[in-house]
């Protein structure tokens, strides 16, 4: 066995700056590219609620993370997400999204222009 295969995708992975996901389609579109990824991190299979890597894949959904500057235009992104199945029967959790470091589920991307800032 060649494990090298499951090493494609770092490159992309590493020029859009997303740890732990995939390139799995660029598509080329009037405004841009329009990169497709999808999340190889295994943690991210993780129940939130008891930590229980989930094996069973419930259905997904695309998201837009963010877009990316790249090569003078900008590089959109869908993120494909997945939900899960909580392997663990005790569980309260029956389902989740999965989530990663990179983009927590249910985050906002921060607003341009800098933080909130308290004022008086
Ligand atoms: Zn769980």
């Amino acid at each position: 066995m060649n494990t090298d295969d499951t090493c494609t995708h770092t490159d992309s992975t590493l020029l859009l700056g997303l740890e732990g996901m995939a390139v799995i389609k660029v598509e080329e579109t009037e405004s841009g590219l329009v990169v497709h990824v999808a999340t190889t991190e295994e943690a991210a299979r993780a129940c939130p609620a008891c930590g229980v890597l989930s094996a069973t894949r419930k259905g997904g959904r695309v998201t837009r993370p963010r877009q990316l500057p790249y090569d003078g235009g900008v590089v959109e992104t869908r993120w494909h997400k997945s939900r899960w199945y909580c392997a663990e029967r005790l569980c309260p959790r029956t389902s989740f999204t999965e989530q990663t470091r990179q983009v927590p589920a249910g985050a906002r991307l921060p607003a341009q222009g800098g933080g909130r800032r308290a004022e008086r």
